[in-house]
C-alpha cells in the first residue's frame, strides 16, 4: 500500500469512527448537520483512494501488457473473499502476526483484484496479448518440483524447503510455476 493510501485509510477510519458517534447514524435518525457535513468528507477521502486504485491497476495493466517478453498472461482465480477469510483463518494469534494479518487483509482488498483482471482483459482486446485465470488451488502449497503438497505452509512462509524432494522454494515463484503448469496442463486436457 502506498503512503499517501494508508494517510487516506487512516483518515476514513477516524471518520468513520467519528460518523457512528454522531447523530443521525441509526436508522430512521434525522441527520444532523455535522454528520451530513463528515459524510461528505468521508466521500470524498473515499473517491480519492478509488482515484489511486484506479490509477495504480491502468499502470500495473499497462506495463504487464507492454512488455514483449511473453505473450500469455496467465492469472489465479482469486476470490478475494476466500483470500481473505484464508488470512483470518490462519491459527498463530500472536501480536505481531495479528497485525501482519490485518495488514495483509487490506493490501488484498486495497489491491483490487477484480478490477485489475478486467482491466487487464479489456486492454489485452487491444493486443496480441491473451489472459486467462486458472484455478488457484494449491498454487503455494504444491511444490512445483514434485507435485507433493505441503499442508503445513502457513501464509507467512515465504520461502521453504519442500518435505518429500527437498528442493528450496520461493513461495511466489513456486507459485507462478504451478499456475503456468496448471494452465497448460487443462490446455492438454
Ligand atoms: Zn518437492
Amino acid at each position: 500500500m502506498t503512503k499517501l493510501m494508508q494517510h487516506h485509510n487512516n483518515n476514513l477510519k477516524i471518520l468513520n469512527k467519528k460518523l457512528s458517534l454522531k447523530k443521525g447514524s441509526k436508522k430512521g435518525e434525522i441527520k444532523s448537520n455535522s454528520y451530513i457535513r463528515l459524510h461528505k468528507q468521508y466521500n470524498k477521502i473515499y473517491s480519492k483512494i478509488s482515484n489511486i486504485r484506479n490509477y495504480r491497476n491502468h499502470m500495473i495493466a499497462n506495463s504487464l501488457l507492454n512488455n514483449n517478453d511473453y505473450n500469455t498472461i496467465i492469472l489465479e482465480d482469486l476470490s478475494v473473499k476466500k483470500m481473505t477469510e484464508r488470512t483470518k483463518n490462519q491459527t498463530d494469534h500472536s501480536k505481531q502476526n495479528t497485525k501482519k494479518k490485518r495488514s495483509m487483509r487490506r493490501n488484498i482488498l486495497d489491491m483490487g483484484w477484480y478490477d485489475l483482471y478486467s482491466k487487464l482483459q479489456t486492454k489485452a482486446k487491444k493486443t496480441t496479448k491473451n489472459v486467462f485465470k486458472v484455478n488457484p488451488a494449491y498454487t503455494s502449497k504444491t511444490c512445483s518440483n514434485c507435485n507433493h503438497i505441503n499442508h503445513n505452509l502457513k501464509l507467512s512462509d515465504r520461502e521453504w524447503t519442500c518435505p518429500n524432494c527437498g528442493k528450496y522454494l520461493n513461495r511466489d515463484i513456486n507459485a507462478s510455476i504451478n499456475i503456468k503448469n496448471s494452465f497448460f496442463n487443462n490446455l492438454e486436457k
